[in-house]
């Protein structure tokens, strides 16, 4: 059932629990991630990024059928929309929710930027996303510039002036694969959850260890964002599986079910299972 990924989201502020945001570049992904979501009883977003708009059009015309097709409810973000344009895009194309990123500017901009965007979505019922501080790249962790921890006073007033959705917080976690440890402010989570009234959102999952995601879910994510280890599973899989001769025709296949082991796992981690 597709369906903006705000009602999902409340609930797991409410209930404790946290939506999974997983990777679903194509089509084989969206099938995967959505026969997860229906066997797990989870509600699931799936994430897309664009560098060519043009092709939102066919990216909803191919997903929204899949993702209507399964019982539990199904969202299609655009994450890290760069502007109000790809988020009017999008929109028309037939998205769900939009996250516009305006992290890397100072607060009264990103303020501004985000407002024209709600303003503009909640008259077609889509969700809105936004972040403030800076998730920043896994193999630049060590440099202390790239990542911004987010000030809760500062959240809520953001979420005050914005009327955004949903946000996306910077609390040690980390786009990509991580150069060293991830160290994460588990304090930070949880003071965010406790003062700010809308569901949060983490950037940069994979690679962060599963009982640290867990334990981020359990006390305030609601949506978990998780690209690297989807695709990593399909690297392994193709790797690791016997797909010569006329087994090579399996290949989709055993690149599904990769997907799909995956996206379980991600489910278990979040606590979603029999959450939709
Ligand atoms: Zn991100």
């Amino acid at each position: 059932m597709l369906t903006s990924m705000v009602g999902a989201m409340r609930k797991g502020k409410e209930e404790g629990f946290c939506v999974p945001a997983l990777a679903g570049s194509d089509e084989v992904m969206v099938r995967a991630v959505c026969e997860a979501a229906e066997e797990a009883k989870s509600p699931v977003i799936l994430l897309q990024q664009f560098s060519d708009l043009t092709k939102a059009e066919q990216y909803v015309e191919m997903a929204a059928p899949i993702a209507d097709s399964v019982s539990v409810p199904v969202s299609i973000i655009l994450d890290h929309g760069p502007s109000y344009e790809a988020c009017v895009s999008c929109i028309r194309a037939g998205f769900t929710d939009v996250m516009l990123d305006r992290s890397s500017t100072p607060y009264e901009q990103n303020v501004h930027d985000v407002s024209e965007v709600v303003k503009m979505a909640h008259v077609v019922g889509v969700g809105v996303e936004a972040e403030l501080g800076h998730v920043g790249q896994g193999d630049k962790y060590d440099d202390k510039s790239n990542t911004v921890f987010t000030v809760p006073e500062e959240a809520v007033s953001y979420v005050k002036e914005t009327g955004v959705d949903t946000l996306a917080v910077s609390v040690g976690t980390s786009h990509g694969v991580y150069k060293g440890e991830p160290k994460l402010n588990f304090e930070l989570m949880e003071e965010l959850h406790k003062v700010v009234p809308v569901p949060l959102v983490i950037h940069g999952g994979s690679g962060t260890g599963d009982e640290n995601l867990r334990k981020l879910c359990k006390i305030g994510a609601n949506k978990l964002n998780i690209a690297h280890e989807l695709y990593e599973a399909v690297v392994n899989a193709v790797r690791d599986n016997d797909l010569s001769g006329f087994k090579t025709y399996a290949v989709f296949g055993v690149i599904q079910e990769a997907v799909k082991q995956a996206a379980l796992h991600q489910m278990d981690i979040c606590g979603s299972t029999n959450k939709a």
